[in-house]
């Protein structure tokens, strides 16, 4: 066993199982057929939910209950100050019920509980950032066309939105997209990872408590075939906004285009930091051992594959070690514990496939390499692992492994770094650490990624808009590109006075 800091089990006792249902049109619904599918805890492997598994019907009922909301037109043209409001009121009632979706939140993805509430008190400040831009919803106007003629160029909610959402960050996620969507005037449906589908239902039981009108956001169970593919091809929904991984959002694009809908994909990474010799090399290795075993890695902004300048390569590899060893990894109810459990059996295999394919290349494991058990606990954990020796055409230099893995890489000089940052399929997020803020500078022009860091890791503000180039997606959530996604652009043109020269001739 790799020497590390493990917490065993902390003992809390558990809740009941939610029940979670389907919201469409304001009625908490069963599936027709009374279909439901269970979620164990991926760390205590214990019941903690079962959901109604959703099939076309309930997915096709949601979008007409969406459908009419919007078209009804109340909604759409509600003042903006009316939407804010309701947006403050749900972002009050996230917070007062931070402990029991943080609960939830944790049983079901298996992150640890402090983790689980800071995103769910960082979520309640996206609902409230999203307010203030409810009431920011403006266009253009035109008055130099000539002494008869106003242009305005109006913005518009775009209608009905589905929203598909992945597991890692089940309710961030679902917070990153509604309250831009409803600020814009926007209808949704939502729907959640067949994984984590309670959090989800909660935040809609506290949008009827703050009085969001039935109808304006439904949610449907289930999974991705049936439900997320008649979300992504029906001709009544005008957007999808999709995260998750690249192989979905390539198909949902695909489907998307039949009918020519807007689609936002927030995908995967394989994120680069770079390190140059004269970096702070201890905040560089803290921030290493954060970028990678956050979320346990499973996590779209992990920064996976680091750069490091020949001379500084052992120095620094020992010190991210030396974290590695530090970091607690174990039971995500302990309030200690900073590393919790891997979402799934079959996903704890193929991150340890990734290394194993990778020794069997060649690499070498400086540190970790393995699935272990906590005590009292469960089996799905994956130990910190460093993994060096590597040739940048490695799968595991390349591939998304989504696991608290990190591949290191080597360079010389600046244009090697930026070639090897650049040589990927994906383009999320990148890092560059330097004293000199030229090089860094120089590094964030060229890199190809949509967020670039420098000297720091995974910072993050609803006021700076996030997504990815190439391979890791198209669109930005958050900031006001977050609300401008959902907006439509309309142009009218206003003759002032009987002046339009006729354009058939009068004789
Ligand atoms: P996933 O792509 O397997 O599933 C995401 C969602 O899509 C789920 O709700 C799923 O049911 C649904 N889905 C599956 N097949 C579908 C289909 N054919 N049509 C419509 N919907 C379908 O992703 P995941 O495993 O839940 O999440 C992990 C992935 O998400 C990683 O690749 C990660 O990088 C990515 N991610 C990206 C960001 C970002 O902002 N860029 C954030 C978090 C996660």
């Amino acid at each position: 066993m790799t020497e590390m800091r493990i917490i065993a089990s902390a003992g809390v006792a558990l809740p009941t199982p939610f029940e979670a249902r389907h919201l469409i049109g304001g009625a908490w619904l069963d599936s027709a057929d009374g279909a439901v599918s269970e979620r164990y805890s991926p760390a205590h492997g214990t019941l903690v939910s079962v959901a109604a598994k959703g099939g076309v019907a309930e997915a096709e009922a949601a979008i007409g209950a969406a459908r009419a909301t919007f078209d009804a037109g109340d909604w759409a043209f509600s003042s903006g100050a009316y939407r804010a409001g309701i947006l403050l009121r749900v972002a009050d009632l996230i917070e007062a019920h931070l402990d029991r979706i943080a609960l939830l939140e944790t049983l079901e993805s298996g992150k640890p509980i402090s983790q689980a509430k800071a995103e769910i008190g960082g979520a309640a400040d996206l609902w409230r950032y999203a307010a203030g831009l409810a009431r920011m919803v403006h266009g253009d106007s035109h008055n130099a066309l000539g002494p008869d003629m106003l242009g305005v160029v109006l913005k518009e909610p775009i209608g009905l939105v589905s929203l598909i959402c992945p597991w890692n960050f089940p309710f961030l996620i679902v917070s990153q997209k509604l309250p831009f969507a409803l600020a814009a005037g926007c209808t949704a449906v939502v729907k959640p990872s067949e994984m984590t589908p309670s959090t989800t239902c909660i935040l809609g039981e506290l949008l009827i408590e703050a009085g969001l009108p039935a109808g304006v956001v439904n949610i449907v169970l289930g999974y991705g075939d049936p439900v997320g593919a008649v979300l992504s091809t029906d001709a009544r929904v005008d957007m999808v906004s999709f995260t998750g991984s690249t192989g979905v959002g390539k198909r949902i694009s695909a489907a998307a285009s039949a009918t020519l809908k807007r689609v936002s994909l927030e995908l995967g990474g394989k994120n680069p930091q770079v390190i140059f010799p004269d970096a702070d090399l201890d905040q560089a290795a803290d921030a290493i051992a954060f970028g990678v075993y956050f979320n346990a890695g499973q996590c779209c902004n992990s920064g996976s594959r680091i750069i490091v300048h020949e001379d500084v390569v052992e120095a620094l590899t020992a010190k991210v070690v030396a974290c590695s060893r530090r970091v607690p990894f174990g039971d995500p109810l302990d309030p200690e514990t900073q590393v919790g459990a891997i979402i799934s059996p079959e996903h704890l295999e193929k991150i340890d496939g990734y290394v194993q394919a990778a020794v069997a290349d060649g690499a070498t494991v400086a540190i970790g390499g393995k699935a272990f058990a906590v005590d009292g606990v469960g089996p799905h954990f994956y130990e910190p692992t460093v993994v060096t020796n590597l040739r940048p055409d490695m799968a595991i230099a390349r591939d998304e492994v989504f696991g608290p893995v990190l591949a290191v890489l080597t360079f010389r000089t600046l244009d090697e770094a930026l070639h090897l940052a650049n040589d990927a399929a994906y383009g999320l997020s990148a890092g560059v650490w330097s004293r000199d803020m030229s090089t860094c500078l120089s590094f964030a022009r060229r890199v190809q990624a949509g967020t670039v860091w420098t000297n720091t890791w995974m910072d993050g503000y609803p006021e700076m808009p996030f997504g990815g180039v190439k391979q890791s997606g198209q669109g930005r959530e958050l900031g006001r590109y977050g609300m401008e996604e959902f907006l439509e652009v309309k142009t009218v043109q206003m003759r002032i006075g009987n002046t339009r020269a006729p354009w058939v001739s009068q004789e």
